[in-house]
């Protein structure tokens, strides 16, 4: 598949079909492919290196697919940046790519407020870049915008020419993760991997039909390039919520409902939140036909409750680091994995991908062994933009069974595979602690919280006290109908005391009936960490 030509093809047969909806506005077909063109030609006029990278700073509007396109087709990677980051996170990363232009698709008088981390408002970092930066804003989009109508007008034509997109061993995208350094991580993701995922990504939704995909990710999360390149690649619409909806739950619900959604994208915690809403139900979204989720656990209780009221729609748990392009398992979540003892599974590798459980050696470990989790195949990224070292560390290469060579990543997510190749992930290597010399993973409690019933989330804490882990806390997500005494305390210790050693059963037990969430839609440990 050739992304790029299969989004000209779809503008070219149905300009006017709907590409992108937003709070205020849609985006056509043809609208997309017209304006990434012009502005791709301005890139490619503008005498920057080809091949440079170039930050696309903006939340959600219409310039975002317009910029991100630009970028593919005058040959150049997108790097995403939010407003809801810092100031101090966006200059970091614009100095990382090292480009002297960046894309802006918000304006000094936008309405992109702040969230999540944002410490300064649009305009004042906007401000700050220009100082460094030639920002192309959206006034200075439509102004080229014009000067091509200009030419149009002339019998001329202003848009870049076919075969200066990207390549498929050029970069498409860059996302920037945080690094456990603090330094962030530019994972590069090439047209030929995002190609692979699409091949995969585009069998998960039901075929035929038109499709409507939900954004809930904003687009430096890679959750998001499940719905928006899936959903270019179909030829479908993707319905954008924003950081201002998801705080304002009732206009969530009405825009839901009014775009239509069919397919289903989002963190397992954006669905509990809206599992909040007692309109949040099938007959709100009647042409929902498909959950896919991604990013963080999905719980039993949170796939129970949707299947419940989405009696006509499949769940869908998947699971990959941005690394491997977005993600490289799936499996319908059916009513025996939900009553099973197990976990809930995070699916089957999709073709072309191995997963195995190593152990600290990097050993291949047996079926239903549980080791960090590696992922080979193609989509692998190429590594971490302009950082050689942490690459190796993370990223070799291998061979298939067949001989072909091909690169692995190592996750540092603790998991197993059983005997049939279904993969089960239990938390990060990471999140493990030693308390009185026992080495204990906190995922692993967590993961077993989560088994138990009436419980939809769970994150568990060290209690340090005179600079030594004492005991343990769990933070325990369950809905507010459901008992908060203290015998229901002592019922999920006891519990849990017959899954686990006993040093695992914390001592605290606290109940929420909603978690906090990061500005991707996933569970903010560090928020919740200081509500305990
Ligand atoms: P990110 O790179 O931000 O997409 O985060 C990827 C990480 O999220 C993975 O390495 C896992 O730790 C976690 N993750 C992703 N999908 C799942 C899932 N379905 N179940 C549990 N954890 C997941």
């Amino acid at each position: 598949m050739n992304i790029t030509e299969r989004i000209r093809r779809t503008a070219e047969a149905d300009p006017g079909r709907t590409a992108f909806v937003f709070k205020n506005e849609t985006l056509s077909y043809g609208q997309l492919w017209h304006r990434s063109g012009v502005i791709a030609k301005w890139i490619a006029e503008s005498g920057i290196t080809p091949g440079q990278p170039i930050p696309v700073y903006g939340h959600k509007n219409g310039w975002m697919p317009v910029c991100f396109l630009a970028c593919t087709r005058s040959g150049h990677a997108y790097v995403p940046m939010d407003t809801c980051m810092s100031l101090g996170r966006i200059r970091d990363i614009a100095a990382a790519v090292g480009s002297r232009m960046i894309l802006s698709a918000e304006n000094d008088r936008s309405e992109a407020g702040k969230h999540g981390l944002a410490d300064h408002s649009v305009s004042e970092v906007l401000e700050s870049l220009r100082a460094d930066y030639d920002i192309l804003d959206p006034e200075k989009m439509e102004i080229v915008l014009n000067f091509a109508e200009g030419i149009r007008q002339k019998g001329g034509n202003y848009c870049i020419d076919p075969g200066q997109e990207n390549r498929a061993e050029d970069v498409q995208y860059i996302i920037f993760t945080s690094g456990s350094t603090g330094k962030p991580k530019g994972v590069q993701i090439t047209r030929r991997n995002l190609e692979a995922y699409l091949d995969f990504s585009e069998g998960l939704i039901e075929p035929g039909g038109h499709h409507v995909f939900l954004n809930q990710a904003p687009f430096h999360f890679d959750l998001s390039v499940m719905d928006t390149w899936t959903g270019l690649a179909t030829g479908s619409a993707v319905a954008c919520v924003d950081h201002g909806m998801i705080e304002e739950l009732n206009e969530l619900m009405a825009f839901l409902n009014r775009a239509q959604i069919t397919d289903w994208v989002s963190t397992p915690s954006f669905a509990e939140l809206c599992l909040g809403c007692p309109e949040f139900r099938q007959e709100l979204l009647p042409d929902l036909r498909t959950f896919l989720f991604c990013g963080e656990a999905l719980g039993k209780q949170t796939a129970g409750r949707l299947k419940e009221r989405f009696p006509r729609t499949r769940v869908i748990n998947t699971y990959g680091p941005t690394e491997t392009t977005v993600c490289v398992t799936a499996v319908e979540i059916t009513e025996e994995m939900i009553r099973s003892e197990n976990l809930l599974p995070v699916g089957y590798p999709k073709k072309e991908t191995g997963i195995y459980a190593a152990d600290s050696s990097g050993r291949r470990l047996a079926a239903g062994e549980r080791g960090e989790i590696v992922i080979t195949g193609d989509t692998v990224s190429a590594g971490y933009f302009r950082d050689p070292e942490r690459t190796m560390k993370r990223f070799f290469r291998t061979e298939s069974s067949q001989g072909i060579a091909q690169r692995a990543f190592r996750t540092g997510d603790l998991g197993y595979v059983d005997e049939q190749g279904m993969v089960y992930m239990m938390g990060r290597m990471d999140s493990q602690i030693k308390m009185k010399g026992y080495r204990i993973e906190l995922g692993d409690i967590e993961a077993n919280l989560q088994k138990l019933e009436g419980v939809s989330g769970a994150a568990v804490f060290p209690q340090v006290k005179d600079g030594q882990i004492r005991s343990l806390a769990a933070c325990v997500l369950q809905s507010r109908e459901e008992d908060q005494s203290y015998a229901r305390r002592k019922w999920i210790r006891r519990t849990l005391g017959s899954m686990l050693p006993s040093y695992m059963v914390p001592r605290k037990i606290l109940f929420f009936d909603s978690f906090p969430m990061t500005s991707n839609g996933k569970l903010d440990r560090r928020k919740l960490e200081a509500m305990i």
